[in-house]
């Protein structure tokens, strides 16, 4: 690759085209953004995370007004990060013969990898940062199967977790297959879980546990119900925006 095509790829050139509360547009791509607030911060930081997530940090003090203006400032910064990052994913191997295949885990691409022998689940879990290995005839089917099983444990602990925070007590977790749902919630306080949560950003995950939770309460999506949502879960509108643009095409 020859160095200039480099140089005007990094440029930033077409600048950010707008910012709003919830995304950042650069180009034609949408950046969702999410702000977290830290009391230890001493001043605002903007990290573009591997899952493509704008994350700002606000400060003690520091409002969510200042955070976009800061997200403006530093806008040329921003966006050559993102190009960088789009130039890296044009490297991931496509090569089928070596079966490697890449994977959203946890809201990141990581490689997978066919290996004869078995892995446990714990091995698994924790070597999933950049690549991991699985078994089976098929590389897909087999990665699916690991995943599955990896979310029967984690969405349900999850699921707990946060229940206890937030005072909530629901029934049953399950796990499920669905096609089109991310989650749902029954009258008798049974919830189900799409074990594809595993695959995408955590707060996107927490974002929908805690939909399927207020739903004990307000069984309906009436406005106490979004009212609700939204003290409980601060970061609905970054989650609702990742679930528009990949919602439909997570593999
Ligand atoms: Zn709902």
């Amino acid at each position: 690759m020859q160095l200039d095509f480099l140089d005007a790829l990094l440029k930033p050139s077409t600048g950010i085209h707008s910012i709003s509360e919830t995304a950042v547009m650069i180009g034609q791509s949408k950046l969702p953004l999410l702000c977290v607030r830290n009391k230890r911060a001493k001043r605002y930081i903007i990290r573009l995370l591997p899952e493509r997530v704008l994350r700002v940090t606000i400060p003690r003090g520091g409002s969510r007004k200042e955070a976009l203006h800061f997200v403006s400032k530093n806008s040329a910064w921003v966006e050559k990060q993102f190009l960088s990052m789009r130039l890296q994913d044009s490297f991931l191997p496509n090569d089928k013969s070596q079966a490697v295949e890449t994977v959203l885990f946890r809201g990141r691409r990581v490689l997978a990898r066919s290996v004869s022998e078995d892995e446990s689940l714990a091995g698994f879990a924790n070597q999933l940062d950049r690549s991991f290995s699985v078994t089976g005839s098929s590389l897909r089917d087999a990665v699916e199967t690991m995943l599955h099983r990896l979310a029967k444990v984690e969405l349900p602990e999850t699921t707990f977790r946060l229940a206890k925070v937030h005072g909530f007590y629901p029934g049953r977790v399950t796990i499920r297959s669905q096609k089109t749902r991310w989650g749902s919630c029954s009258s008798t306080g049974a919830i189900s879980l799409n074990w594809r949560l595993i695959q995408v950003p955590a707060f996107v995950r927490d974002y929908v546990i805690l939909h399927e939770l207020v739903h004990l309460h307000h069984l309906d999506h009436s406005t106490r119900f979004w009212e609700r949502l939204a003290k409980t879960c601060p970061n609905l509108n970054a989650a609702e925006a990742w679930l528009k643009l990949h919602g439909n095409r997570i593999c």
